[in-house]
């Protein structure tokens, strides 16, 4: 049995980690703010004894030494997210992001702890490249352009996160996210799956951002999950950093088709300018396709849950959910 610290951990991905950790019988220490964290998604878990609620903030928590030094690994997911969020708050999006890391990592030079830390493909910005590999250049917008500011603060995560590895000799590992769906993902800061699953199920048209010719590729959570547990695990992930997801590439349109047919709704489909559902000017991505095989080496995991059944499991939550408005 190992003790695990898992920040952001009552949050869509936190908590499947910790459900997952807890069921191979260790230890769980989660420390989360509830700001986008819903003490729901731990509420099964709560009366396991061998997990541990700290709520607060990474940058505010007096007890973070003392969590780090209790953990042979550091789960860092902790983050401001959410093309909304991002938009409405670029101050608490960049100070929490670098500073929650920045406190992470300085904690866990003490002991010399591992830190996961958690990056997204964001990052990769405007590049164009299809599929994306961890070593290509990063391509961001300009930073009068406020939605560019999540990568930015991710990439300085990364930077950060290589350089405490590199110079403090702290063992980090670094995990692009791209596009994690699954139960317990929330809508209401921009996320496409849960706004037209909950769209759907209600039957109300669903709002695709622009032509819905941009695609996106989707990975399911128990795949990314079962990624985070062998990275941790693995003395060759360190100093490394991984692409995490599904390579099947989908448009965002034929996305809502398939939510509209697997949820039998009679809802049609409505096309929304970008500049009306975020921000004038706002950019969007046109394509994004990892390249997965760095971690289907070092892992020797691939994704085992493909698009329709993701969403039908998804679907399910949100049926045994009291409400299927956005939240
Ligand atoms: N999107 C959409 N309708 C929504 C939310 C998002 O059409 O209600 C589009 C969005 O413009 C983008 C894609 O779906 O092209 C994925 O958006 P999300 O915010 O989920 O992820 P990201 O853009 O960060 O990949």
């Amino acid at each position: 049995m190992a003790t695990y610290l898992i920040t952001g951990g009552s949050g869509f991905i936190g908590s499947h980690l910790a459900e997952a950790l807890l069921e191979r019988d260790h230890q769980v220490l989660i420390l989360d703010d509830l700001s986008s964290g819903r003490i729901d998604n731990i509420a099964h878990l709560r009366k396991n004894p061998r997990l541990t609620l700290v709520c607060d903030g990474v940058t505010t928590c007096p007890e973070l030494n003392e969590m780090v030094d209790a953990s042979e690994v550091v789960f860092h997911l902790a983050a401001t997210v959410g093309v909304f969020n991002i938009i409405e708050s670029p101050v608490q999006t960049i100070v929490n992001n670098i500073d929650g890391t920045e406190k992470v990592l300085k904690a866990a030079v003490r002991k010399n702890r591992k830190v996961i830390v958690a990056s997204t493909s964001e990052v990769y910005g405007k590049g164009t490249k299809v599929p994306f590999r961890e070593d290509d250049d990063l391509l961001l917008g300009p930073t009068s352009k406020s939605r560019w500011s999540y990568a930015a603060s991710k990439m300085v995560d990364e930077f950060m996160a290589l350089a405490y590895c590199a110079e403090k000799k702290v063992p980090t590992v670094i995990t692009r996210f791209f596009n994690t769906i699954g139960p317990r993902q929330v809508g209401k800061y921009g996320m496409v799956v849960p706004r037209f699953l909950s769209q759907a199920l209600r039957g109300e048209n669903l709002k695709v951002y622009g032509s819905g010719e941009q695609s996106r590729c989707f990975g399911y959570i128990g795949d990314v999950v079962e990624w985070l547990l062998r990275l941790a695990a693995s003395d060759q992930a360190v100093g490394e950093v991984f692409n995490l997801g599904n390579p099947k590439e989908i448009t965002i349109r034929a996305l809502a088709e398939m939510v509209i047919r697997i949820t039998g709704s009679e809802a049609g489909i409505d096309c929304i300018p970008h500049a009306d559902a975020y921000k004038p000017g706002f950019e969007d991505i046109e394509r994004r396709v990892p390249d997965i095989s760095k971690a289907q080496r070092v892992t020797g995991y691939s994704p085992r849950v493909d698009l329709e059944e993701a969403l039908r499991r998804t679907r399910d939550w949100f049926l045994s959910q009291d409400s299927l408005e956005i939240r």
